[in-house]
């Protein structure tokens, strides 16, 4: 890193909408009390987050499904979801909640402001940790994603970095150098290796599909040696991490068993490249440990080391019994023997079709049955 500072996107107003999403309430508070509580804020420069307006979130999202969205400025409790709705992904697992379009463009303008710092030449490394929405499409919600910011924010960076290389550490799968767990039955059910995008994506995904309860051992070596591929074939000018935490062990959603070393040595690989970076939040289920991995994080990236004892303050009790900083390793066994590993890392690097010449991103490559009903001005 060179030695502008660190940017740390906050205000109150995205606290408090990112509180409000049903798969993570209360969640953003927690981080932020936790980075705060460690005194990590006096090594960062804080931006202000400003929301983002209409015609930004209609870079990626359609018209049709940000109108729709208008609908739930007030929403009484007992609303029951139209078919309307479901077509736009309202229900299920992203139900509607009131101020909609208030959430929507506040958690845009989170990642588009971060964009902006990296634009603006600000800074070289910005962290939104209310960002990192990856499954929301084009036409709704999905996945427990209502806006996908991080498309968004890409589409901004691209106004000055024409490369820019989008990397997933959450434990779902989405596009680009994605890392998660693959196996039958389990969310989003694509991603295998051979998967390399389609359309005009083709040739801009990559991915690494492991098997149950990966550890910290299979997440660093694998990285190490595909991220290094990936960089040099593509030569990024930027570089954006969703570090969703939900690869983490014992996340409720998760099933993968990484601690923070696992994603501290992925986040400090990236920042070996001294380019301008962007690490975003995502998945994260046990809130605790969301908190936990992304103050370490934020402290590695800031230079301190921190006390393994929590500070006590207002959340303190939520990291109990042992409050100390460290996640605890699972006991289950690493399911990915290396020799799997290593065949996919092999057909990874002899993978003849990556596009090197020319594009930017990584694009959305829409996992679910809607994208092939519905087809309208998909990106891939
Ligand atoms: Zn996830």
């Amino acid at each position: 890193m060179d030695n502008k500072s660190v940017y740390y996107v906050w205000d109150e107003n995205l606290i408090e909408h990112c509180d409000r999403l049903p798969a993570v309430p209360g969640r953003a508070s927690m981080v932020h009390s936790l980075i705060t509580a460690y005194d990590l804020l006096k090594k960062l420069k804080i931006v202000r987050s400003k929301p983002a307006v209409e015609s930004d979130l209609l870079r990626f999202h359609s018209d049709l499904y940000i109108k729709h969205l208008n609908k739930f400025s007030e929403l009484d409790e007992e609303y029951m979801t139209s078919n309307e709705d479901e077509e736009y992904g309202l229900g299920y697992d992203c139900p509607p909640v009131p101020k909609m379009s208030e959430l929507v463009s506040t958690l845009a303008g989170g990642s588009i402001t971060a964009a902006r710092c990296l634009t603006l030449g600000l800074t070289q490394l910005v962290l939104n940790w209310c960002g990192g929405w990856h499954h929301a499409n084009r036409h709704g919600a999905e996945g427990f994603c209502y806006v996908n910011d991080i498309v968004l924010a890409i589409e901004y960076l691209k106004e000055k970095f024409p490369k820019v290389l989008y990397i997933d550490l959450d434990v779902h799968h989405v596009f680009t150098l994605s890392i998660h767990k693959y196996e039958p039955g389990f969310y989003p059910g694509t991603g295998d290796g051979g998967d390399i995008g389609t359309l005009s994506g083709k040739g801009y995904s990559c991915n690494m599909p492991l098997h149950a309860f990966y550890s910290d051992d299979t997440l660093e070596y694998v990285f190490e040696k595909v991220f290094a591929s990936v960089f040099a074939l593509f030569a990024p000018d930027a570089i954006v991490v969703q570090c969703g935490a939900d690869a983490l062990a014992g996340d409720p959603n998760g099933g993968a068993g990484v601690t923070a070393r696992g994603y501290c040595a992925c986040v400090s690989r990236v920042l070996d490249e001294k380019k301008p970076t962007m690490l975003l939040g995502g998945g994260g289920y046990k809130h605790s440990n969301t908190a936990r991995l992304w103050t370490t994080l934020t402290a590695l990236v800031t230079g301190v080391t921190l006390d393994e004892n929590i500070p006590e303050h207002s959340h303190w009790l939520d990291y109990g019994p042992d409050y100390m900083l460290a996640i605890q390793p699972m006991l289950s066994r690493d399911a990915n023997k290396k020799s799997y590993i290593d065949d996919c890392i092999e057909k990874i690097q002899t993978e003849k079709n990556y596009a090197t010449l020319q594009g930017s991103w990584l694009l959305f490559k829409r996992s679910g049955y809607k994208y092939n009903e519905k087809k309208k001005n998909n990106q891939a």
